[in-house]
């Protein structure tokens, strides 16, 4: 097989778990997949950030913000690996990388969800769309072969450059598209959760459209 990151050739060992479970061989070289650190241990109950503490400082100034957000799950821990990863497959496009993901994905949003929750990817900006052709969070989403409802629109980048710079900093990224969402369980879907700023104003937005019950999974916790 050839390594979907690397590319070099390797042989996967066919086991009889392997067998058993019909699973398909890894599409990475056991090089590649062990530089990918799902998160484990000691982690914020709310964010998934590695922490002592059971919900986390930035947490803590979130609730006290009223969030809507319950929580964020998220997969992989951000390190140089999955910076450069993230930037092959984000920035210039490498679409097949998906595939590398596919597998903890699944399993880690079926630890922490139900099938009955819709998906709203976090939309792109039109412009970036056209520049990178695919929008990541969708493509991270579409592994989970759940609904999905595309909620949520960017406000045009353009009317925001527009904007002055206090206007830009107090105004909002999002703007909902009119998709019905009312009573809905909702899990937000994007590639990175940092400041967490994204997806709680996404989550604000959609609990004001009706959402029921408002979650985020991200490919990664940075
Ligand atoms: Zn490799
Ligand atoms: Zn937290």
């Amino acid at each position: 097989m050839k390594c979907l990151i690397c590319h070099d050739e390797w042989v996967p060992a066919m086991s009889f778990a392997l067998l058993l479970t019909l699973r398909q061989a890894d599409v990475c070289c056991p090089r590649c997949r062990a530089r990918f650190i799902r998160l484990h241990g000691n982690r914020c109950e709310r964010c998934s950030r590695l922490s002592d503490q059971a919900i986390c400082e930035d947490c803590i100034g979130w609730e006290k913000r009223k969030t809507v957000l319950k929580q964020n799950v998220s997969v992989y821990m951000y390190n140089d690996w999955m910076k450069e990863v993230i930037n092959r497959f984000k920035f210039r496009g490498d679409y097949a990388l998906i595939e590398a993901f596919r597998h903890d994905v699944r399993r880690v949003f079926d630890e922490h969800f139900s099938s009955d929750v819709f998906l709203v990817p976090i939309p792109l900006s039109s412009s970036r769309l056209a520049e990178r052709r695919f929008n990541q969070a969708e493509a991270i989403a579409s592994l989970l072969s759940l609904p999905m409802i595309f909620a949520l629109q960017r406000i045009d980048d353009e009317k925001q450059s527009k904007k002055t710079r206090r206007e830009r900093f107090v105004g909002l990224k999002f703007c909902l598209t009119g998709e019905d969402v009312a009573g809905k369980r909702i899990v937000i879907v994007d590639d990175l959760y940092t400041t967490g700023a994204t997806v709680h104003e996404a989550a604000k937005l959609l609990y004001d459209a009706g959402a029921r019950e408002i979650y985020s999974f991200t490919l990664v916790r940075s």
